[in-house]
């Protein structure tokens, strides 16, 4: 029998049709319609018959098959329950792959991890997220310091671009310095609304994060750090001096603050857009010795 992609508009209203599926906009359902575009998607990643790969959200499969074919084996966690009786279904010729029917924010992915792929060395997230919780899902996966080499997953543009933003740009701030603190960020491709169905109201990207052996700055305090670089974003168009007067005004006078930018080698009337991570580090270690 030759070999129908999930992945076509036919194909996808067939198997809703089929089940009677209504999408949940609340769960960030949009589906990819387009077979290129999952081919372009496993490109990016890296993925080969050595990898095993963690998918979040399948779906009713269209992203989780393509992987099936091309990985070594995957591990797909989905929240909605209403999709086992179709995933059973569309993805049933496939014996390298696992769903695990939990919300990944909830899920000991750590220890998924470890019980399913024990044996493998190289790991991979691959995915097309819902664009509702894009930022807590990578934060997790980059917080938990999974073992995972790279993280491939179709986002909204603009969350795309500020997370792979560098310095003195319109789209630079704490989100690009939280990611690149732990990977190396590079937009693979923009992607058209009409791959998708229903079509989302934003554009969309692909992210690929390749993640660094060690964290890209040496900082004293990790959560210092971001406190401090969210802090020097708050207010855009204020300066450094500003920004952070406003975020230590309980610990440091005036003059010690001016003390200590001094002593990091920054001027106070630089915009916090204008630091590299870096100068970040330097000026979070700064304030962190007291
Ligand atoms: N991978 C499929 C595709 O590309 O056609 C579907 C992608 S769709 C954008 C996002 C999927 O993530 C949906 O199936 C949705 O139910 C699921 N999802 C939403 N929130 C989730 C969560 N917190 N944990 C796991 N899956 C989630």
């Amino acid at each position: 029998m030759t070999f129908k992609a999930i992945a076509t508009p036919t194909k996808t209203k067939e198997i809703l049709n089929k089940y009677g599926f209504s999408f949940k906009k609340s769960l960030g359902q949009n589906f990819i319609i387009d077979v290129n575009i999952l081919k372009n998607i496993i490109e990016a990643a890296g993925v080969s018959k050595d990898t095993a790969v963690i998918e979040i959200g399948p779906g009713i499969g269209a992203l989780t098959e393509q992987l099936a074919r091309h990985s070594k084996q995957v591990i797909a966690f989905e929240i909605d329950q209403r999709l086992t009786p179709i995933l059973e279904d569309t993805l049933k010729d496939y014996a390298n792959l696992s769903i695990v029917y939990q919300d990944v924010l909830k899920a000991d992915v750590e220890q998924i991890v470890r019980t399913y792929f024990s044996n493998q060395h190289d790991i991979k997230v691959v995915a097309n997220l819902p664009y509702y919780v894009t930022t807590p899902i990578l934060m997790k996966l980059l917080m938990e310091r999974l073992p995972i080499s790279s993280i491939t997953v179709m986002i909204q543009k603009e969350v795309a671009d500020r997370m792979a933003a560098k310095p003195n740009t319109k789209s630079y701030g704490s989100l690009s310095i939280a990611v690149q603190y732990f990977t190396e960020a590079t937009v693979a491709l923009y992607v058209p609304k009409t791959v998708f169905m229903p079509q989302p109201n934003v554009d969309s990207a692909v992210l690929h994060l390749s993640q660094r052996e060690t964290p890209l700055v040496e900082v004293a305090d990790e959560a210092f750090f971001f406190d401090l670089v969210q802090a020097a974003f708050a207010q855009r168009r204020k300066t450094l001096r500003n920004n952070l007067s406003r975020y230590f005004a309980e610990n440091f006078t005036k003059a010690e603050i001016e003390v200590r930018l001094k002593r990091a080698g920054i001027d106070g009337t630089r915009r916090g857009e204008s630091l590299s991570i870096q100068e970040f580090a330097d000026l979070a270690n700064v304030f962190y010795k007291r």
